[in-house]
This record gives C-alpha cells, structure tokens and sequence, in this order.
C-alpha cells in the first residue's frame, strides 16, 4: 500500500490536485488525452476516504470497459489497500446487473436469472415476430434477460420506486464516471436517478474524444453538466504527460478544426529537445506500407536496445524498447490481415486484440450455465470451468440426457480453453465471472506483458499508450472512412476527425504514420489520397520517411528479447 496522507496529493500537479481534493457536490473534469485523468479519478478517491473520513462503501466509481473497471480496481488496490475492496467499481451493464440482482422478484425475475445467449435472443426474435414487449415476455418466460435490459430494467425499476431511488442514493453517495463523453441515454437516465441534482457526482471525460455516437453514445450529456447538475464545479487539466512535444503539436493541429473544447489547451510536460518528429511513409502499396512496419519494428527493437546502454534514457524514461511497447492502430479490421502476415514472416510476434465477445462463442454460455447450476462444484474458477467442461462433455455421451444445446464436444474444449484466462483472473469469484461474461468480456484480452507487438482498432485503443505507435492507412476513404457512393455528413467527419486525434494521441514516444497508394476496398483496388486530415498538421512536424529502401531481412529476435 502506498503512503497515504499529504503525500498522496504530492504525487499530481497543481491543478490534478485541486481536481482531486476539490469538496463535494458536482464536479465536472474536462481533461485532454494523456491528462492523467486516471491518476487524478483514483487519487480523488482514495484522498476521500483517507483524509476526509468517506466509506470506501459509499463509493462507486463507473467505466466503460470492463478492462478499464480492472485498471481503475487495481490502482485503487495500490492506493488505499484492502478497504479499496470496498469500493463499487464496474462497467455501466455491471451495475445494472447489480441492480437487477438486489432486485429480480420487484423486476418480475427469478433469482437465478441470466443472460440470454446470441441464439436465445435469436430464438426468441424469430418467435415474437414484430411484437417487442412479446419478445421480451419470451425472455422472462425462461427467466432470462438481454443486455440492453441489463440497464432498461434497472431505470424502469427505480423510475417507479422512489423508496429504492433512496435506498440506493444513501449507498453510493459518492459517484465517479470516468470518459462521460461516452454516456448514452439510458446511462444518463440511471446516473441522474442514482445521483441527486446536486449530489456528489465525478464526471471525467474529453469530449474531443468522444468516438461512440453511432452506438447512441451523446456527447451532448458532457457538454451541458452544468445545466443538469446544480452549481457544478468545472476542473481543467491541461499538461500532457504521455507525449513527446512533436506528437502533441500534431495532434492538437490535427483535432483543432472540430474541437468541442472551447479554448482547448494541451501543453506538454514533455520538453526534450532531441523527441524524434513524427516519421510519415507514403507506400506505394499495402504490401510496401507492410513493409515500413515490419522494417522499423526491427529497427527500433534491435536499434535502441543496443543504443540504450550507453544513453540511457530519453527524457526520464527507459530507451530499451521491446515489441510490447509497440502498437500498429488501424481503422477497420481488415487492415490488420497484411500487417499481421508480415510481421509473422519476419518473426516478429504480434497480439491483435479482438473485439468479439467470449459469450459469442460456441459452448461458452453452455459452461456458464453449468457452472451456475452445478454449485457442488467448488475449488478456484480454472478448475471448476475445467470440470463444468467435463460435465458437458460426460452428458454428450450419454444420448439420453441432452442438455448439450445444440453444442459439440470439440467446441466445449476450445471454451474452455478461452474462458480459462478470465476464470484465472477472477480467483474464486463465480459471480465475477459469470457477470463479466454476461456483460461482453472480449476474446484474447489484451495482456499487457505480452511480448508482442500489439495490434488494435483506433476505437479499442482508446485509454491506452504505448511507447512507439504506428497509425496506418491514413488515406482519405478510411479516415475519414467512407462507403462507396456515400459521403460522410460534417458531424461523421467531425467523429472521424476526433478518432485519429484518439490514435495520434496514444503515443508516448515515437509516432508514425502511413498511407498507401493503392488498396483493396469493398472488392477492387483504387487509387488513395493521403487523408485530409493530414493537411492541416505543419509539414514541419513531420520527417518523411524511407519511400525508396526495400526491406531488409530480419534478424534473429530470439537473441534480442529481454
Ligand atoms: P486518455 O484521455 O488518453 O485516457 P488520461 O487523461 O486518462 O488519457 P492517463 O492515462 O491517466 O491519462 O495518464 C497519461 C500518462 O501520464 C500516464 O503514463 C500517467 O502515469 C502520466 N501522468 C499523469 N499525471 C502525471 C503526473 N502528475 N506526473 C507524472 N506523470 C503523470
Ligand atoms: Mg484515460
């Protein structure tokens, strides 16, 4: 545990610490990319309840994304220790869940509701026809919910229940949510019944990097707080501590033409002279651009590491870089395929992290279901998913008892086998588990301390950094990305505008970007411009790169890894 007291707020700036220490009532945090938000959230927190006596119970602090709610769970651990337990930290749908389970009789459902599968939603669809209330009555029928109802069902059930409103405003009196830019209609329904108008409520977010509107997400919610929260305390951080001055200078060019932060500033922290410019290829081809990628990756990771034992560091920090530190972002998905196939080539091992949810899987839902209702299995989660496997695959065997769900016994291996990592993550925490399931945790989760170069979507890399970051394919058509025959209207592009920002903006160190000539798009190759989005960043930023040298054959990495 770390020192608590004075010292805690001896660890951020001047204007994290008013943010952190600022009293109760609303208050609303506007913080650009790299700002610390996280730090400042945590530290809020655990100054709270360390200095000024609030119950770590009467906390509840909300994010987005279930891998962010650990984030936020393990830095509180590290700050106030074993009370940090006591915190409420989860996802939007976490709670909702939460809700519903202190509350399934009021809510018409069994105690031992669940969460319906793709194919019982599917079932259940097909069944209704037109009628939305008759789909969801089949639902309840079989004692289940969809997650959309994860949070419609709570906001119904305390829309009509003021004692309950009461009940739940009296144990969390402190609420933090963290990225609110992203807070749909139904997450702002429940904020405001769970939190009074001028209740102790945390609001953290950059609305220039709100990317989820075509998921119903309102950046509007950010933007009038003071109007729905009364006399709400307004907090900016304006000192970026992620990036080098370069990459910081391109990235607030870049945002400024649809920035919805009036008077926008973003200063660096980080003044070394010497910060590489931001290196920009232009590839003849989506193999050339391949290319560049795997070329500079063996570069920097053979380069600095040699480079590093006499220098050093860079500006406080450590120059051995290793394939961890490096993450190539790109628009859609399937610009991912060449980039991992060259680098595979060259050796070099890549983790691409994938957006699809584990309870999509085939079998997954059906060892969750087991786990639930075979409570005479008990021991630690690896364990008991291993055996709830075996149980299924024992009743295919036997023809009479099917309660395989349409399941084959080779698809109940490879469920174990990705729910593994999440059962080891959890402990013995079966509730844990199976509401993370329910709620979308994704396949192959990031691990951090993979030793592989990192690939990912610009929309999952938000909130993340990484010492060397390559943005490809920033061509007009994916950036602003575009359909054939259409044309993005102003506020597509102005989210476009504010996804690059998010990706130009992961970068601590290093920053490349590349756009090709030529690409394949919806099934023929075309001619590409560089994106326009480029333009209005000053040449000057940037230092073009190797257009003309070939590849180069890769080393042996083995003898390189650290
Ligand atoms: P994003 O908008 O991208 O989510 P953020 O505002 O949440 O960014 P963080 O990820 O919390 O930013 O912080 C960015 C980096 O700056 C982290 O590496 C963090 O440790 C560092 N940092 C933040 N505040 C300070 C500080 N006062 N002193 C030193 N480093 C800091
Ligand atoms: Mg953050």
């Amino acid at each position: 545990m770390e020192e608590v007291g004075t010292g805690l707020l001896d660890r951020l700036d001047a204007m994290q610490r008013v943010a952190a220490s600022a009293p109760g009532g609303p208050l609303l945090i506007v913080a650009g990319p790299g700002t610390g938000k996280t730090r400042t959230l945590t530290h809020r927190i655990a100054y709270l309840c360390a200095e000024l006596n609030v119950f770590p119970e009467h906390c509840l602090a909300i994010t987005f994304t279930r891998r962010a709610a650990e984030e936020l769970r393990h830095r509180l651990d590290g700050l106030l220790g074993p009370v940090a337990e006591d915190v409420t930290v989860g996802t939007f749908h976490s709670l909702g869940l939460a809700i519903l389970r202190d509350n399934a009789e009021a809510a018409g459902l069994p105690n031992d509701f669940r969460i319906a599968d793709d194919a019982e939603r599917a079932a259940a669809r097909a069944e209704a026809g037109d009628d939305e209330a008759g789909y969801s009555a089949l639902l309840r029928k079989q004692g289940m919910v969809d997650l959309d109802e994860l949070l419609t069902l709570p906001v119904a059930l305390l829309r009509d229940d003021r004692e309950l409103v009461e009940r739940y405003r009296s144990r969390w009196r402190w609420i933090f949510v963290d990225e609110y830019q992203d807070v749909d209609a139904v997450q702002y329904e429940l904020l405001r019944l769970l939190c009074p108008a001028d209740g102790n409520l945390c609001a953290i977010g950059d609305p220039d990097q709100a990317i989820y509107s075509f998921r119903g997400a309102d950046v509007g919610y950010f933007l009038r707080f003071s109007q729905d929260f009364t006399d709400a305390r307004l907090v900016r951080l304006n000192r970026n501590y992620r990036s080098s001055a370069p990459i910081l200078a391109a990235a607030v060019q870049a945002i400024a033409p649809s920035s919805l932060v009036r008077g926008r500033r973003l200063d660096p922290a980080r003044l070394d002279p010497e910060a590489p410019l931001v290196g920009r290829h232009a590839a003849a081809s989506v193999a050339d651009e391949a290319d560049f990628v795997v070329r500079t990756v063996d570069e920097l990771v053979g380069g600095l590491s040699h480079r590093s034992l006499d220098s050093g560091r860079i500006d406080g920090r450590s120059t051995t870089l290793s394939f961890s530190d490096i993450a190539v972002l790109y628009r859609t998905d399937s610009q991912a395929a060449p980039i991992v196939d060259a680098l595979s080539r060259a050796n070099i091992p890549v983790q691409k992290r994938s957006h699809d949810r584990l309870r999509d899987r085939p079998g997954v839902m059906a060892i969750a279901r087991e786990l639930r209702h075979a409570s005479g299995l008990d021991g630690a989660l690896p364990a008991r998913v291993r055996l709830a496997g075996q149980l299924l695959a024992e009743r295919f065997a036997t023809p009479t008892l099917d309660g395989s769900g349409g399941v084959r016994p080779e698809d109940v291996r490879t469920a174990v086998d990705l729910l593994t990592p999440l059962a080891r993550r959890c402990g013995d925490d079966l509730e844990m588990f199976l509401s993370q399931l329910a709620t979308g945790a994704e396949v192959d989760a990031l691990d951090p301390r993979a030793e592989a170069v990192t690939l990912l979507t610009l929309h999952a890399a938000k909130g993340l950094e990484f010492p060397v970051v390559f943005l490809i394919g920033a061509e007009d058509g994916l950036l602003p990305l575009r359909w054939p025959g259409s044309t993005p209207d102003d506020d597509a592009v102005a989210e476009e505008r504010r996804l690059f920002f998010v990706g130009l903006t992961r970068a601590q160190d290093r920053l490349y970007v590349s756009h090709a000539a030529r690409r394949v798009r919806h099934g023929s190759e075309r001619d590409c411009r560089p994106s326009p989005f480029l333009d209005v960043i000053d040449p000057g930023l940037f230092e073009r790169l190797g257009d003309s040298a070939g590849p180069r054959r890769p080393k042996d990495r083995q003898l390189r890894l650290i």
